[in-house]
């Protein structure tokens, strides 16, 4: 399947802010926002014209990258967030956080969701005892996440773990045992992403 793969730390500071799209080294002075806290390309520390639509378009960018997610895709999220009951842009993120390369991430098995992806697809993880390799897989509540039995990736994802401190109260995390369960389905207030989902509805809506 298609994926980003341009520079990451271009893509943080193209939306102004960190997205923790590269693990430790988001975590260190190499940051590229904290080196060069300004838009890249030749015209990057020029003005830019601040509309409402430029606002928008920026957002769902940023939210695009953030989950790693590409343009066809998101957009089929979006629709289907808002076939469902409740608030569209809530439901968009909801379903968004619940996929697999996420979840991993939340719970501390993975550095950042490129990590993530790549140990699905080499089918490094199980949903309830079956191997499961599509990092967009939704994952639901009383799901059993677990590595596979003898797995070879097993000091990577322990390494992760130890960048983590707090795994969401929707989710429950066994760092020893690298296991984990799906309690229930996000709150909004529970999902920590720097996105505001309304700007994200209203260039949809238009
Ligand atoms: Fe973004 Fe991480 Fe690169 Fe910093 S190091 S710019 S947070 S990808």
């Amino acid at each position: 399947m298609a994926r980003d793969t341009g520079p990451q730390c271009k893509q943080c500071r193209r939306e102004g802010q960190k997205l923790f799209l590269k693990g430790e080294r988001c975590l260190t002075d190499k940051c590229g926002v904290e080196r060069r806290s300004y838009p890249p390309g030749e015209h990057g520390r020029g003005r830019l014209r601040a509309s409402e639509y430029r606002q928008q378009l920026r957002e769902k960018q940023k939210a695009r990258r953030y989950y790693q997610v590409l343009e066809k895709q998101f957009r089929s999220y979006y629709d289907k967030a808002s076939r469902q009951d409740g608030v569209t842009g809530e439901n968009l993120l909801r379903l968004l956080e619940r996929r697999f390369d996420n979840v991993l991430v939340r719970l501390g098995f993975a550095a950042s969701r490129r990590q993530a992806r790549q140990l699905i697809r080499h089918g490094h993880w199980q949903v309830n005892g079956r191997r499961v390799d599509i990092p967009s897989y939704q994952l639901k509540p009383d799901d059993i996440v677990s590595i596979r039995s003898g797995s070879n990736a097993e000091t990577t994802v322990r390494v992760a773990t130890e960048l983590i401190s707090t795994v969401p109260p929707w989710l429950q995390a066994d760092h020893d045992s690298l296991t984990a369960k799906v309690l229930r389905l996000p709150e909004r207030d529970e999902i920590d992403a720097p996105i505001s989902e309304q700007l994200i509805v209203e260039l949809y809506s238009k």
